[in-house]
């Protein structure tokens, strides 16, 4: 079935939403989402939407862009950086105007909490349900504007015709249908994807499909090296405790009953950035000082007193009963790392276009914004409360480019055969005969990217999980369905995600074992200290028939040079 549409966005997540709004001005515009748009990881965000707005004690925008560029291990570009953090304040205040029910000061301004690696109060919030009511007030937003939903529609390919972006391929998950969505602009804000790892702190619609799909169509994914491990998961599920709760002034605790944190970020403790805190805590676990020697540890909320619990982070009292049992009210919360958030992703310019390569050429009528993007302003380690933030400052600049855009870009034809691959390449999955699990190869997967390229990795490690990839590939060649059914076959869209995954782990993998060095999240043993002669990059992975290669590109320094990063 064709549709034909202005503007077609994929994602129904802050970005996504935050980008229809303003395409929506410039003429038709839909919004294609796997799973219903309130469902979208956004809504998951616990802890906060940073900003220097000051009502908490002094700030500006040159200490929010400071802590952001130190926080990236200063590979982030820094003109990206400055675009985020100086217009965050208005950002913040055009939400509220939405309808945003931020958290309120005594005298009634919004209110600010503390966040690790912030050296100012910046963290604006609703209790603990920040994402949760920024999602639904857009969604709001977009429904006034009729804005147009594809609910559970799961996008698998782009329509390109003479070079350009057409539009995209979607199967209708109720019906099984193809459809071709034919666009002028095609906006992509897909996500994340932890779930490339066992312990994960994200959705299991989180796949990184909209990686994938344009890596298959022969665009590069900058810095998929890097990859944060929250410090706090519950434990053994992996689900978020927010950072949240350190800024209300949380301990983690070990096996000895000691803030460990004192030895390893003596000024910040606890509030430390997130790939410091995740490998003290792994530290702590595999030296044998995890609770009663085992693999977690412990944040004690007890102290902050019941009243405050319960006002700033009642979503958390609620999480720890029914994933842990524990009353954290009386007694402290078992936590371990989890996978949290991509760094790397869809190279884009400072207003979402797409770039075709390092050298900053950009592709015609396609975008990305949203966790999916690497502007890059988060660089090899993200702060707490910038990805909301980035989801709606580049959102919102994704659609005002696509808006700039379309007057100069021609209505087109769908080639004749837009669905004829799609269609070979799903009857094939369907009809494989074989007598492999998808579910044991996705379990065999996530597990070895934990232990093989999770918080500590040598090359030993990555060469192990390079091999085990490649043996998983032939194992999904092989791959047997159960139900071979059209309507909704939730285990062909799974076995479309494991490809995705297979996809960019290996990315992830080669990155890794290029990068020699130690930068943010990505941790050698072998190569301990930071490399800026060598390394102060970003990489380029791009498809070949031999496989992945990688190109570099410089990284854009405008105010802080480079200098050694201590908390
Ligand atoms: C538990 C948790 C807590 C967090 N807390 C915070 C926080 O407090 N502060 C902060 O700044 N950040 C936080 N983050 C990170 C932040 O929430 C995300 O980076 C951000 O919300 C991503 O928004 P997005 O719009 O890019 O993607 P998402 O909200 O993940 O939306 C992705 C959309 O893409 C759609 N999609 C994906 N693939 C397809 C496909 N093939 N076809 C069709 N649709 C598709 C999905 O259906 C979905 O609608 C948190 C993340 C997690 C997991």
């Amino acid at each position: 079935m064709l549709h034909r549409y202005d503007t077609v966005i994929v994602g129904a997540g802050l970005a996504g939403m935050r980008a229809a709004l303003e395409a929506k001005k410039g003429g038709s515009c839909c919004i294609l989402t796997k799973v219903f748009p309130t469902r979208s990881h956004s809504g998951a965000a616990q802890g906060g939407i940073a900003a220097a707005l000051g009502n908490a004690g002094e700030d500006d925008w040159t200490l929010h862009m400071f802590d952001t560029v130190k926080g990236s291990d200063y590979l982030a570009d820094q003109d990206a950086v400055e675009i985020l953090v100086r217009e965050a304040p208005g950002t913040i205040i055009e939400l509220e105007h939405m309808g945003v029910p931020f958290s309120r000061t005594p005298d009634g301004r919004i209110a600010q909490r503390e966040f690790g690696g912030h050296l100012r109060q910046r963290a604006c919030y609703a209790a603990d349900l920040t994402g949760h009511v920024l999602l639904h007030t857009l969604y709001e937003q977009c429904l006034k504007e009729a804005v147009t939903f594809y609910p559970e529609y799961h996008v698998l390919s782009l329509v390109i015709a003479e070079g350009a972006c057409r539009g995209v391929v979607a199967l209708e998950i109720l019906t099984g249908e193809l459809h071709t969505f034919l666009a002028r602009a095609v906006v992509f804000a897909t996500g994340g994807y932890g779930r490339a790892f066992k312990i994960t702190s994200n959705a299991h619609a989180n796949s990184g499909d909209g990686l994938s799909i344009l890596y298959r169509a022969g665009l590069p994914l900058e810095d998929m090296e890097f990859v944060q491990f929250h410090p706090t998961g519950f434990y053994p599920s992996g689900i978020l405790v927010t950072e949240g709760a350190r800024g209300e002034g949380a301990y983690i605790i070990n096996g000895q009953g000691e803030r460990f944190m004192k030895r390893y970020a003596p000024d910040r403790m606890e509030l430390a950035p997130r790939d410091v805190t995740s490998r003290a805590i792994q530290t702590e676990i595999d030296q044998g000082r995890g609770i009663n020697g085992g693999a977690y540890v412990h944040l004690d909320l007890r102290h902050l007193g019941p009243d405050k619990i319960m006002k700033s982070l009642p979503q958390i009292l609620d999480l720890a009963m029914r994933f842990t049992g524990v009353d954290a009210l009386k007694e402290p919360i078992p936590i371990q790392p989890t996978a949290h958030y991509s760094m790397g992703g869809i190279p884009t310019d400072n207003n979402g276009r797409v770039l075709l390569n390092h050298a900053g050429a950009v592709a015609q009528g396609l975008y990305a914004c949203g966790e999916c993007a690497c502007v890059s302003v988060h660089g090899a380690n993200r702060l707490g409360c910038n990805s909301l933030l980035d989801a709606v400052v580049f959102g919102t600049r994704a659609g005002r480019a696509v808006l700039a855009d379309l007057p100069a870009i021609p209505r087109g034809d769908a080639p004749p055969d837009s669905e004829d691959a799609v269609r070979k390449e799903l009857r094939l999955l369907l009809d494989r005969e074989g007598n492999e699990s998808l579910a044991a190869i996705r379990d065999d997967l996530q597990t070895g990217m934990q232990k093989n390229c999770g918080i500590f990795r040598s090359d030993s490690l990555l060469r192990a999980q390079l091999a085990a990839i490649g043996t998983l590939r032939g194992r999904f060649e092989r791959v047997r369905l159960h139900d071979r059914g059209a309507r909704f076959n939730t285990e062909l869209m799974e076995l479309i995600e494991l490809r995705s995954l297979l996809d960019f782990t290996e990315l992830i993998v080669r990155g890794a074992l290029l990068r020699t060095e130690s930068r943010g999240a990505h941790s050698r043993t072998d190569h301990p200290t930071r490399d800026d002669a060598r390394w102060l990059t970003h990489s380029f992975a791009r498809h070949t028939p031999e496989g992945p290669v990688c190109d570099y590109a410089p990284v854009r320094i405008t105010r802080y040079e480079p200098k050694e990063r201590k908390y």
